[in-house]
């Protein structure tokens, strides 16, 4: 299944429909939080199933995204929110602590689970023990298969319990404050920059085929 030929039965939902009935101050509550596009929202359920998954094993894993796209426009710009909202662990994997290759069916089960409004708005993926960021492997992934201006990629170190996500084809990173979560819950910590840049220096190899 080619990764882009099931854009075009999926659509946003509209901004003016989702904030029908807020008041201004809601509203305006809402534009202020968002000064960095998009409002990423991930319910603790998806959150436990995510984190349990890539808890599971001391090697790298990973999978897909499913959720539903808020936007001022449509699909290709002013998107405002991505809720996540299911997650699809890839059981075809070859793996090692540096490596991951998803194969096609994990593809085939996302196609199977999405509801209406629902499909693929993203992936994951671990780093056990290698902080959380973006090599650049991860950033050609998000440009090849997660290209579109919603697609958001995030990555978990679960041994440092550190995470980062980012978004759009430049998987420009993600602020922590537009990451939205149960306040029980809460995002892991965000590593600095400087120990990501040093960190962008170790090798990976991923191979993803849609
Ligand atoms: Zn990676």
């Amino acid at each position: 299944m080619k990764w882009n030929n099931v854009k075009s039965d999926i659509s946003a939902f509209q901004l003016n429909q989702v904030v029908l009935g807020w008041t201004c101050l809601d509203l305006l509550r809402l534009i202020n939080a968002s000064r960095h596009f998009p409002i990423i929202t991930v319910s603790g359920e998806v959150r436990s199933k995510i984190l349990a998954h890539l808890n599971s094993s001391d090697v790298e894993l990973g999978g897909l995204l499913l959720g539903s796209v808020v936007s001022s426009q449509d699909l290709d710009s002013g998107i405002v929110v991505v809720n996540v909202e299911d997650s699809i662990e890839s059981l075809e994997f070859e793996s090692t602590s540096v490596s991951l290759s998803m194969g096609s069916t994990v593809w085939q089960r996302a196609n199977a689970a999405k509801r209406s409004n629902a499909f693929v708005v993203g992936w994951y993926h671990s780093h056990p023990d290698l902080g959380a960021f973006f090599s650049g492997t991860d950033r050609k992934t998000q440009r090849d298969f997660f290209n579109q201006q919603y697609s958001v990629g995030l990555v978990i170190d679960p041994v440092r319990e550190e995470e980062c996500w980012f978004s759009g084809p430049d998987a420009i990173e993600i602020a922590p404050c537009n990451i939205v979560m149960p306040s029980d819950i809460g995002p892991l910590s965000y590593p600095s920059q400087s120990l990501r840049l040093l960190e962008q220096t170790s090798t990976e190899v991923l191979d993803l085929a849609p």
